[in-house]
């Protein structure tokens, strides 16, 4: 068994984040490659950021006025393939937030086995606080400012917290009035299905938190439809993961919380009226017939086999971990939702916890499908996307069981010593 406290316990990505990866690194380092070790040096190249930019655009209000915002593009690795990752649009978004995000990135796209490599984009604003033209002027004005470090075959952003296929749809546009050489489509994923979006990637991120569910259901022996699960965040995510869990795999869906409430119904909430509720009335769930309202913070420590926290990190924290009772499943459906405390409290507690690299993958497999599908100009079926999809995340999730078994190791440290052992592969092979 991987001893936490040992001397190698000691590698930090960019000083303090991705816990996880750490212990990866240390059970990695043992090994040896093509006569080249995976060393310090190797691990400290991963442990920095191959490009940082910062950015302060300006952005001119309907009122005239101009508001300075603070913008950031992390590339941390792109061994693999162009650097690819989401950007967000949230009021707390900072550099540090932004380089753990792209880290992050890199060893989901190599532990699902796609060709890209890790990047991030944050904007440091609330979009809900701006009208629907200064988001289209911010996202057009944040293209021009990022210039040729975006590109095809070079960073493919995509959306995450906060944006969507429209704001997608501007990069695109923005982009391709100085670059119509190529396929400037591929440029960006997560577009609107008319403007060369994929069939699938709305729902691909859920529908691949499903299928982690169902296979770590077969995995330790447990039957969904006696399951009772938690959602937090309602978003694109957090929707389509409850959506498709309550519809095909038959578990009650006990409570859920978006940014604005929460809402509980032992006997299970009617998920797709619950959104429909939310979506008239301004985002909150507080008056919807079929539940009752409880304290948001309360989501996390109602009494349930799986908890689905699908909204920002860091919200399983200890207290969380140290009031679970009955939890066996965590689904990490955000990125890096669970802290460190809250990991090796819920580890002793023999719960099964899926790690995100692997839990949200679905939705960059399909932005890997849309990006193909772009290059090559020719468009699946949603039947196609949905088995190639399926395809993958089962691949990746048996290599994550079968290697953690064979090391006596937990899923996330196994899901990290395989990432790890690809992105090193490519970069000794590079001739690192
Ligand atoms: N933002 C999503 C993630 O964190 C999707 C990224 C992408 O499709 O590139 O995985």
């Amino acid at each position: 068994m991987f001893d936490e406290k040992s001397e190698d316990w000691k590698y930090t990505l960019d000083g303090k984040t991705c816990f996880d990866a750490q212990s990866a690194f240390a059970i990695n380092r043992k090994q040896n490659m093509h006569g080249r070790e995976i060393n310090d040096k190797l691990l400290s190249y991963l442990n920095t950021c191959k490009r940082e930019i910062l950015m302060e655009i300006p952005l001119r209000l309907d009122d005239g006025s101009l508001l300075p915002v603070h913008a950031y593009r992390v590339q941390h690795n792109n061994a693999r393939g162009p650097f690819k990752g989401g950007i967000r649009y949230h009021d707390k978004v900072n550099l540090q937030e932004v380089r753990e995000m792209a880290n992050l990135m890199t060893w989901k796209t190599a532990l699902v086995d796609i060709p890209y490599g890790g990047a991030k984009g944050g904007v440091a604003i609330d979009p809900k606080k701006l009208s629907f033209h200064e988001v289209r002027r911010l996202t057009k004005a944040l293209v021009s400012h990022l210039g040729n470090n975006i590109g095809p075959h070079i960073d493919i952003p995509a959306p995450d917290v906060n944006t969507n296929p429209q704001i997608m749809a501007w990069i695109f546009d923005e982009f391709s009035k100085t670059h119509s050489e190529g396929s400037p489509l591929a440029v960006v994923t997560g577009k609107p299905i008319e403007v060369g979006g994929s069939q699938g990637r709305l729902e691909a991120t859920g529908r691949g938190v499903a299928i982690c569910y169902r296979e770590a259901c077969k995995y330790k022996g447990l039957d969904p439809k006696e399951l009772r699960v938690s959602v937090q965040g309602f978003g694109n995510v957090g929707y389509h993961a409850a959506e498709i869990i309550q519809k095909e795999l038959g578990s009650k869906i006990i409570g859920v919380s978006n940014a604005v409430s929460a809402i509980y119904n032992e006997e299970g909430l009617d998920v797709v009226a619950l959104k429909e509720y939310a979506d008239s009335h301004n985002d909150s769930l507080d008056g919807y017939p079929g539940g009752e309202s409880i304290p948001r913070d309360d989501l996390l420590m109602l009494d349930c086999e799986v908890l689905v926290p699908a909204a920002l990190s860091k919200a399983v924290n200890a207290d969380v971990a140290k009031n679970a009772k009955s939890l066996k499943v965590l689904l990490e459906a955000a990125n890096a939702p669970t802290t460190p405390e809250a990991n090796a409290i819920l580890h002793e507690k023999g719960v099964c916890i899926i790690p995100s690299v692997l839990a949200n993958a679905g939705g960059v497999i399909v932005s890997y499908f849309e990006w193909v599908q772009n290059l090559q100009q020719f468009y699946w079926t949603y039947e196609r996307v949905i088995e190639e999809l399926e395809a993958r995340m089962v691949r990746a999730f048996g290599d994550v069981i079968n290697l953690a078994k064979e090391k006596d190791i937990g899923l996330r440290q196994a899901a990290y010593c395989l990432s790890l052992d690809r992105v090193a592969k490519a970069l000794i092979l590079r001739g690192y």
